[in-house]
């Protein structure tokens, strides 16, 4: 079948690709560790499946409003207006299967052939894969282990030209933990005030955050009206199934983009949006209990990383994956991770899955139990002590 011009165009997340591979693995009976895909391996919260079942037994099972439930989008107000200081009305908010359409929609919604769109490199793949898909230049901001994988605001600066349209942030970051500064998050303001830019802000990890505060950069001076703000359910509430998300952004381009959610998915699904009050509006021990777990996975992870001979690890201030250099022990990044599902049993991220800036590194999510954490490590080092550079 001949397919449009703009397919080839189109990225994939390495993340599902790898899963298959593993997945075959241990149907040929292999014992594989899980360090690829990056979601929660804790349930939904208990209170959240039986506000969603009830949902579904009350009758919740038709089409709702393309832009949400009128009461998620309140829930999601108020919970966002509390946790980042900002002033949103229900208006603002549009409500999508999962975080990601909100990229995809936003992207389609704003660039054309010949804007430019600055991303993060080591980045989520789709910021990419979408720029390139809608015909619009994808110019890569380099986020280096040197500042703890927070982009510089000069080079930032260095990179905005007459044609540049949008910057994308995110942070806490997928794939290397990262977490921008308040300082960073109002320079990075002040440049997007200045060359009229829309920043689309992906706040989906701002819940996991161990050290430092999360800033969004929706307060700043001038932002409300020039940012896409992209929050969701799939990684505070282990709901990456249930497929919830959301944006907050100016009234006229929620307008628009609820007109994609018409022309694409219709609405979200009812009772799942149900759920998503519950989530917001009951009880936060789970998240709270989750995130403390993560924390001390984090921990354990970085220090058996540091100790491995020829691997360096950054500890993340947030998110739930670790982004180890592995630079020193003599072998490229994908090979490496293609020999630690294959010969060694963990399921792991090429850093080059994320961008070219991601050369030398490995993803590794740490959302899995301790005990796995400790064996993957010993793997790890088996591996890594194998290959020619280590002695
Ligand atoms: N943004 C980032 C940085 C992510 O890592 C992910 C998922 O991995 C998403 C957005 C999308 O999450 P979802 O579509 O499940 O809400």
């Amino acid at each position: 079948m001949k397919l449009a011009q703009r397919m080839q165009r189109l990225g994939t997340e390495i993340a599902f690709e790898v899963l298959v591979r593993a997945r075959a693995l241990e149907a040929e009976g292999r014992d594989v560790i899980h360090l690829e895909i990056g979601e929660p391996d804790f349930d939904t919260p208990r209170n959240v499946i039986e506000a969603g079942c009830t949902a579904l037994r009350d009758g919740w099972t038709h089409y709702g409003p393309s832009a949400g439930l009128p009461d998620l989008r309140q829930a999601i107000v108020d919970y966002v207006n509390r946790s980042r200081g900002t002033t949103f009305a229900p208006e603002h908010v549009v409500v999508t299967p999962g975080g990601k359409p909100i990229m995809f929609f936003a992207i389609m919604a704003l660039l054309e052939a010949g804007d430019e769109a600055i991303y993060p490199d080591p980045g989520f793949p789709i910021y990419r894969s979408m720029i390139d898909f809608v015909g619009a230049t994808a110019v890569p901001i380099p986020l280096r282990e040197e500042k703890e994988f927070r982009l510089d605001v000069e080079e930032l600066a260095g990179l905005i030209t007459s044609r540049t349209r949008l910057l994308i942030i995110n942070s806490p970051a997928n794939p290397t933990g990262g977490v921008l500064e308040r300082g960073e998050i109002e320079e990075i303001a002040r440049l997007a005030v200045e060359h009229n830019l829309v920043v689309l802000a992906d706040e989906i990890y701002s819940e996991i955050l161990y050290e430092g505060e999360h800033v969004s950069i929706a307060t700043m001076p001038g932002m409300m009206e020039r940012t896409i703000l992209l929050d969701g359910f799939s990684k505070t509430y282990a709901m990456t199934g249930w497929r919830l998300g959301y944006g907050l952004m100016p009234e006229d381009l929620a307008a628009q983009i609820g007109k994609l959610m018409v022309n694409s998915v219709s609405c979200t699904a009812s009772a799942v949006q149900r759920a998503g009050i519950e989530a917001l509006t009951g009880p936060q021990d789970d998240v709270k209990q989750m995130i403390a777990a993560f924390q001390r996975r984090r921990d354990l992870i970085v220090e058996g990383l540091n100790s491995i001979p020829g691997i360096g690890c950054v500890s993340p201030k947030g998110a739930f994956y670790v982004f180890p250099n592995i630079s020193e022990i003599g072998e490229r990044s994908k090979p490496f991770a293609d020999r630690l599902l294959d010969e060694h049993g963990v399921a792991a991220l090429s850093g080059t899955a994320f961008g070219d800036h991601g050369e030398g590194y490995l993803r590794l999510s740490y959302a899995n139990s301790e005990e796995n954490l400790l064996k993957a490590l010993e793997r790890i080092e088996t591996a890594a002590k194998s290959t020619a550079g280590v002695s």
